[in-house]
């Protein structure tokens, strides 16, 4: 099949190049995003493999649609940037990658718990200044603390079994139940309670209408003072100008964020030459107690590896009429 790459950076090219040399597929890979002013690069394609920022709404996928049946393969787990009924009315089945690796996106979560508290970023810097001043770096004993998990699938449980091996009292709020994460010491609680009990606070949910704006500022105000709170899910889980508010008053004594409400328009791109006009994000960027990455917690080598796989795979899955269980 031809496959048209939109949001295609070096390691994505070398990923899904080596997944599909043992197929006929012929992958061409664009930088561009994909939206309604690039869907018509997807033309001559049969299928339209897009990343987690491309748009996927009704208008791209009416042009996706107009030359032709194609399949729309996510490279991603999170499908909210897809207008699912849109791709439904035009006869666009839609596949995804649900599961790649759960590991690096908690492992990144944890890792982003253990520099807030123990304020790496900031000694990092400081050392390679010449100050080894320990003023302002006190942290605290994780293992000692209870953290509450929002979504406790996949990623969830991933995260509960590192921190039960440190010691954390575990809560999640769920709309379901998982044993997995009962077995690694999940205590489920509702939502209101886990707001109230947990010293730290993790992101795990997909980004749906129930869960936009999660953490806002009625919740916050529910939260234990100094909470620290880490969003690797989706940016919109949290309402950013009431966070900013929380980290202004100290309520929210750490923020550690891998995804950003209006990360479009920023994330994977170079801007070390360019003003940034997102006055939110920027103030963010201001506080000490704040910690963000570019949405990198699912890049690492085993992940980006099971990917590419998982997405060639569900191509030739489309290809040969058989259903790959991974449609949405
Ligand atoms: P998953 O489907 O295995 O788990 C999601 C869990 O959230 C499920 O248990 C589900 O029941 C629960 N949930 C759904 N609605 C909820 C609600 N209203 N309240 C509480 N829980 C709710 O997914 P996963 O593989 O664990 O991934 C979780 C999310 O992580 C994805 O949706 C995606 O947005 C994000 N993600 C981020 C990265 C990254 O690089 N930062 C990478 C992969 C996934």
């Amino acid at each position: 099949m031809r496959v048209a790459v939109f949001s295609t950076k070096p390691y994505d090219k070398r990923f899904l190049s080596a997944a599909a040399e043992e197929t006929d597929h012929e992958l061409e890979f664009f930088e561009a995003r994909l939206d309604r002013t690039t869907a018509a690069l997807a033309d001559d394609f049969d299928v339209v493999c897009a990343f987690v920022n491309d748009e996927l709404g009704a208008a791209t996928l009416l042009r996706v649609a107009k030359t032709g049946p194609k399949l729309i393969a996510l490279r991603s787990a999170g499908f909210n940037h897809v207008d699912l009924e849109s791709a439904k009315s035009l006869g666009l089945p839609v596949v995804r990658v649900p599961a790649y690796s759960p590991r690096s996106v908690a492992e990144h979560t944890v890792a982003l718990m253990l520099a807030l508290d123990r304020k790496i970023h900031r000694a990092h810097a400081r050392v390679r200044e010449g100050n080894l001043s320990l003023d302002g770096l006190l942290g605290f004993d994780l293992g000692s603390r209870t953290v509450g998990i929002v979504g406790t699938g996949k990623i969830g449980v991933a995260v509960a079994k590192i921190l039960s091996g440190f010691g954390c009292r575990l809560l999640g709020y769920d709309v379901y139940e998982n044993s997995d994460a009962v077995a690694a010491g999940v205590e489920y609680v509702d939502l209101a309670t886990l707001w109230e009990e947990s010293d730290v606070v993790s992101l795990h949910a997909p980004l749906t209408p129930e869960t936009h704006h999660l953490v806002d500022a009625s919740a916050i105000a529910t939260m234990k003072d100094g909470v620290m709170v880490i969003n690797t899910s989706r940016g919109a889980l949290i309402d950013t100008a009431a966070v900013i508010e929380g980290l202004k008053s100290g309520k929210i004594g750490h923020l550690g964020l891998d995804v950003y409400e209006e990360e479009g328009d920023l994330f994977f791109e170079d801007l070390s030459n360019t003003v940034i006009q997102d006055d939110v994000f920027s103030r963010l960027l201001t506080f000490p107690n704040v910690l963000i990455t570019g949405h990198q917690a699912f890049f690492t080598v085993e992940a980006l590896e099971a990917i590419a796989t998982a997405t060639i795979a569900n191509i030739t899955a489309f290809e040969e009429g058989r259903v790959s269980g991974n449609e949405l």
